[in-house]
């Protein structure tokens, strides 16, 4: 895995471009079915090096991001053709550690998605269970990871977007804090939302890409807190769970498929085994009931603001004549939204449910030190099935709370289940309270030690 690469490479015992090399191959060959990788960097062998943190680490970025002289088109045909002047912040703080950027990954049109299918590159497939969607919006980011075409992948999470993909491709994802990565070249789907995380194969692995792109910078926004940023890689700790109390959520439960909530209800029991103490907690149903329309209210009307520069005149196409239906839709409805907001009815509504759908989470996580539950409700579809506006949002509900609240969660994979025949991996998700975030992944770590999941 990544840890033992970057060890290899600074050791001098493995040539840092080999990886890189070997990819490109695999991507060469084996893409072409999978539709994960929107743009290659020929170059990447020779831009890695044999020192830093990420010594000779080939890692893929979400094409949502900015990274210098590569398409950054976020899957749009409006900003086909654009390419990115500069480095994300992000990006800059992989590359000064050693690694080097790969290629960009395929996803939903400007991460409004839950599946992967709204690209204008076309839609991913799982490598997993071939035929189903692997789930979204960095869709591209989790098929890459699964299917071995690179050491990590940087993924966004407004609402999910990290962890939805990871469960349905049998990934480790992993959203920080609100505040704790800079968001500073990234193209915002909403901005109160949206963190940037990594997508690995192993938890050690998301620690270690986190703690490199994590903490503030003299360029980073303010919205970046500033303090010192742990070497989570280094203090992870499985055992940690010892002495935690855990929460395994019963509503998270109700809301999900039977075999599911079996698999959450395993992992809890792995815990225990483990150490923990584990409980059956409520967060009570309102809160559940409120996330998805609190969200998407919220959702649709920071995106059709900061899709108001997108008017053809600086750069690429106007959105409203170049996008896909599902953005249009959040445009359409944010504007109205917008529009009527004298009244106060929708938005000032929404930031008050907000505010207490995180006050409520917030004080459940007083008496447990993290939250576990199924990652996503659902089993994922098979590609080309069509299905209605709600049941796509339906994806969505267990993944929005934690960012609604600003909390750090991750998903690992756990199990899987057979859905018509197919075997599907399931992730288990674990929420921790905010800037804990070393706490929430050493939860995952111990998960993955028990899990039964076999990629
Ligand atoms: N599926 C959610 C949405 O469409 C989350 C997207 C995301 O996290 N980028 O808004």
């Amino acid at each position: 895995m990544l840890v033992e690469a970057v060890k290899r490479v600074s050791s001098g015992r493995e040539d840092p471009g080999e990886r890189a090399r070997k990819y490109l191959e695999e991507i060469e060959e084996r893409d072409r079915d999978l539709n994960a990788v929107t743009y290659v960097n020929k170059d990447a062998p020779e831009e890695v090096s044999d020192e830093g943190r990420l010594a000779g680490a080939a890692i893929l970025v979400k094409a949502n991001i900015n990274v210098e002289g590569m398409p950054c088109d976020c899957a749009s045909r409006t900003l086909k053709g654009y390419r990115a002047p500069y480095d994300a912040t992000v990006v800059k703080r992989l590359r000064r550690e050693g690694a080097a950027i790969l290629g960009l990954t395929n996803m939903d049109e400007f991460a409004a998605g839950s599946s992967g299918e709204t690209s204008c590159h076309g839609p991913t497939d799982n490598p997993r269970c071939p035929g189903r969607i692997p789930g979204g919006s960095s869709s591209g980011s989790a098929a890459a990871v699964a299917a071995g075409f690179c050491d990590a992948a940087l993924g966004t999470d407004t609402g999910g977007s990290i962890r939805n993909p990871a469960s349905h491709c049998g990934v480790v994802g992993f959203k920080p804090t609100y505040g704790l990565v800079p968001r500073q070249g990234l193209i915002d789907l909403a901005m109160s939302f949206d963190q940037i995380g990594p997508l690995t194969r192993t938890v050690r692995d998301a620690a270690l890409v986190l703690e490199v792109i994590a903490g503030p910078s003299p360029e980073a926004e303010g919205t970046v807190r500033r303090s010192e940023v742990p070497r989570y890689s280094e203090l992870l700790d499985p055992d940690e769970v010892k002495h935690l109390k855990v929460g395994l959520v019963r509503e998270f439960l109700e809301v999900s498929e039977p075999e599911i909530a079996e698999v959450a209800r395993e992992a809890a029991r792995a815990l225990e085994r483990s150490g923990a103490e584990v409980e059956v907690v409520s967060v009570g149903r309102r809160l559940v009931d409120l996330a998805l329309p609190t969200y998407y209210i919220i959702n649709y009307v920071e995106f059709f603001s900061a899709t108001r520069r997108f008017d053809g005149r600086r750069y690429g196409r106007r959105i409203e004549h170049a996008c896909g239906r599902e953005v249009l839709r959040r445009i359409v409805a944010g504007a109205a939204i917008s529009r009527q907001e004298a009244r106060g009815k929708y938005y000032e509504r929404a930031l008050r449910a907000r505010t207490w759908i995180r006050s409520k989470l917030l004080e459940v996580l007083e008496d447990y030190d993290v939250l576990i539950g199924p990652t996503v409700p659902k089993p994922p579809h098979r590609l080309g099935e069509k299905l209605s506006v709600r049941e796509m949002y339906e994806y969505d509900v267990l993944t929005v709370i934690p960012n609604l609240a600003g909390c750090p969660a991750g998903t690992v994979p756990f199990d899987s289940i057979r859905v018509d025949g197919d075997e599907v991996p399931c992730g288990v998700q674990v929420i921790g309270r905010p800037w804990e975030d070393l706490t929430a992944l050493n939860v995952m770590a111990a998960l993955e030690g028990a899990a039964r999941f076999e990629p």
